[in-house]
């Protein structure tokens, strides 16, 4: 019994072990196939669960972009899919000054925004924030095309 609990624990471990190699080499190789092509990955944002989207009423998403000249971009876009819902996204920095700009914030700041807003409608550029007292206000905003200078 105890030989045999022992030759047990010896084989879970070296699966273990060969699982975790492969896991481990794909990702490596994964990351190095997308590293100087456009990489875009899904990333939890300050705004996760905050926006809806004006036009069909889905959630947003944050997407983390890098252009082609290496700029770091953090997008925010509806879940739906762009061909059923298109052009409706916001970059994350774009959001962050408007938040500010309603709030009279010289930062940004998540807990202070979470306090005062319940969310927010994104909808043909324009944001409307829906405040916990009852009101909203709404500001419109324009962002450079990719390429533009
Ligand atoms: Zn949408």
């Amino acid at each position: 019994m105890t030989d045999g609990n022992l030759i047990k624990r010896t084989y879970v471990s070296t699966a273990r072990k060969d699982a975790w190699t492969l896991e481990v080499r794909k990702k490596v190789s994964y990351q190095r196939r997308r590293k100087d092509t456009h990489r875009i990955k899904n990333a939890a944002s300050p705004y996760t669960g905050f926006i809806r989207c004006g036009k069909c009423g889905n959630s947003f998403c944050g997407q983390k972009s890098t252009l082609k000249d290496v700029t770091k971009v953090n997008y925010l876009r509806c879940r739906t899919r762009i061909s059923e819902c298109p052009s409706n996204a916001i970059q994350e920095s774009t959001l962050n000054a408007l938040v500010c700009d309603v709030l009279g914030l010289e930062e940004y700041d998540e807990a202070a925004m979470d306090k005062a807003m319940d969310y927010c409608e994104i909808a043909d550029n324009a944001v409307s924030f829906y405040f916990r007292d009852g009101h909203f206000e709404k500001r419109s905003y324009e962002e450079k095309k990719r390429g533009t200078p």
